[in-house]
């Protein structure tokens, strides 16, 4: 099976781990899980980016040391992740000395191949980008597009990567392998903004401003631009350059939020492509989470903390939210109104209810097998529908339709459900005569029971567990997706029917309770 390694971006300790984090991180998660369950071997890499003004700025605000500062933070987000049982392989930090001098390797690979340079430069410096800005990049009313802030008219002597001559080459690229960044109105994003001439990188910054940096190995008055210095961590990471893990490499995907499209579209690109580097796999670009309208952000004061919604309304709860209502690279809204109907409608009142109802009903009446020549034509059609399913996801999951996959899981919930009422296995129960068949409906019933879990592991994978721990089962759903159409006419069920979500209410705000 093929080798994968998948990213997310290494997170600006600027801010707590927020929803934002969170869906990226999730979508990576989901995605190992799901490649796992299917045999590939997979790396997964999340961590910190740690250098850079706004950093700085934020320790001497606080009065902090700034490692200090960025330790704290950077542990906060390890121990987010743990706690969300994200499964990562690698948690990457750009303050680790090794790090610091791969970066400096780098830069002067780049330099003895005079692919950085020395210039003047003038021009208007965004302190929130940490760059200069092109005239394009401002607004009518000359502010930055991303920070609606008037830049800083900066005149200063930098070094600069030649990343312009890179631009035919990339163009190329993307045209040629079109799935290289998905989904494909990013991809026509990047296309339209390289019809304009690309302009060189300035990949340093004079040490009379900014000292938490990586100092240029090569002048020791200036420190690496902090995007120069945090994009080649995925590259690090696979032992690049001296212990190259070339074939992981090759099969990377980035997910990112598309904020930094075209630092990942662009700048990373061009870096590999001078330091003679294959380019990655993919880039898959998400959209934004927005609350009320709004992007999500500290300063709206609009943040939402993972930790604490998986702790008020249950475990695997936010991650079903993210993944069930969001068109993976379109923006959705977040609310916790939104939230919690999407829990009672899917989680609770759907694969909660059919378990405890179809668990419930096989303690009082199921004899722990059935005969599998018994079946009827509506039980083949049911047992039928995983295999429909089972394919539908996988398909989905290919084209990055990951709410699509989750709607068509929920669809072979509602399909048992009606199964079900139709059956009527408690009147079956009240007929000796139809003993056998009571046995057919309920065995059928938890064949399907144990597909739907193993099916929806990546999203859901405390449940799913409980779910195959109830069926008695020996394995795990991550033993592997063969366990999605296991044939099984016996089974010893835990004595204990799970309750796997609770019903959940909107919290009391101060201003109800005040009425
Ligand atoms: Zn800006």
């Amino acid at each position: 099976m093929q080798t994968r390694y998948i990213t997310t971006p290494l997170y600006y300790v600027n801010a707590r781990p927020h929803l934002g984090h969170s869906y990226t991180t999730i979508v990576a998660d989901v995605l190992k899980k799901h490649l796992m369950q299917r045999g590939h071997p997979v790396t997964f890499l999340t961590g910190t980016d740690e250098h850079g003004e706004k950093i700085e700025q934020m320790a001497r605000t606080s009065g902090r040391d700034v490692k200090e500062f960025v330790d704290e933070v950077a542990q906060d987000f390890e121990s987010t992740w743990q706690q969300m049982g994200i499964d990562f392989d690698i948690f990457y930090r750009t303050t680790q000395p090794e790090h610091i001098r791969k970066v400096q390797g780098a830069l002067q690979t780049l330099k003895d191949r005079d692919l950085i340079v020395f210039r003047e430069y003038e021009g208007n410096y965004c302190v929130g980008c940490e760059r200069f800005l092109t005239d394009s990049e401002l607004t009518a009313a000359g502010t930055c597009a991303d920070h609606l802030k008037k830049p800083e008219h900066r005149k200063e002597a930098n070094y600069f990567f030649l990343m312009s001559r890179y631009q035919k080459r990339l163009i190329e690229h993307i045209e040629k392998n079109p799935a290289f960044v998905q989904p494909e109105h990013f991809k026509n994003e990047i296309l339209s903004f390289l019809k304009q001439p690309l302009g060189d990188l300035c990949i340093s910054r004079p040490k009379s401003r900014l000292t938490w940096g990586i100092e240029l190995p090569f002048d020791s008055n200036y420190v690496t631009y902090v995007w120069f210095d945090a994009l080649l961590n995925y590259l690090n990471a696979t032992g690049w350059p001296d212990k190259f893990n070339l074939e992981l490499w090759k099969s990377c995907t980035h997910f990112i939020g598309k904020d930094i499209l075209k630092a990942h579209a662009v700048y990373w690109t061009t870096m590999l492509m001078a330091l003679d580097v294959p380019l990655y796999r993919q880039l898959q670009v998400g959209g934004y989470w927005l609350m009320s309208g709004n992007k999500m952000s500290k300063s709206l004061g609009n943040v939402v903390r993972p930790l604490e919604i998986e702790q008020q309304f249950g475990r695997d709860t936010l991650r079903f939210f993210l993944m069930r209502e969001m068109s993976y690279g379109l923006d959705a809204s977040f609310t916790l109104e939104l939230f919690v109907n999407s829990v009672n409608a899917h989680l609770a009142n759907g694969i909660g209810n059919l378990v405890s109802r179809v668990l419930t009903l096989c303690q009082k009446n199921f004899k722990g097998s059935f005969n599998p020549a018994s079946l009827t034509d509506a039980d083949r059609k049911l047992l039928g529908a995983r295999q429909t399913a089972l394919t539908a996801w996988d398909q989905n999951f290919d084209n990055l339709k990951y709410h699509q996959a989750l709607k068509v899981w929920g669809e072979l919930v509602t399909q048992v459900d009606l199964y079900v009422n139709e059956m009527k296995p408690w009147a079956l129960a009240k007929d000796p005569t139809q003993s056998e068949r009571l046995q057919t409906v309920l065995g059928v019933c938890l064949q399907v029971i144990q597909t739907l879990g193993v099916l929806v592991y990546p999203v859901l994978p405390n449940a799913a567990r409980e779910i195959m721990k109830a069926l008695g089962h020996s394995k795990g759903p991550e033993a592997g997706i063969a366990l999605a159409l296991e044939d099984r006419f016996e089974f010893k069920l835990a004595p204990e029917v799970p309750k796997l979500f609770m019903r959940v209410q909107l919290p009391v705000t101060e201003e109800t309770t005040k009425t």
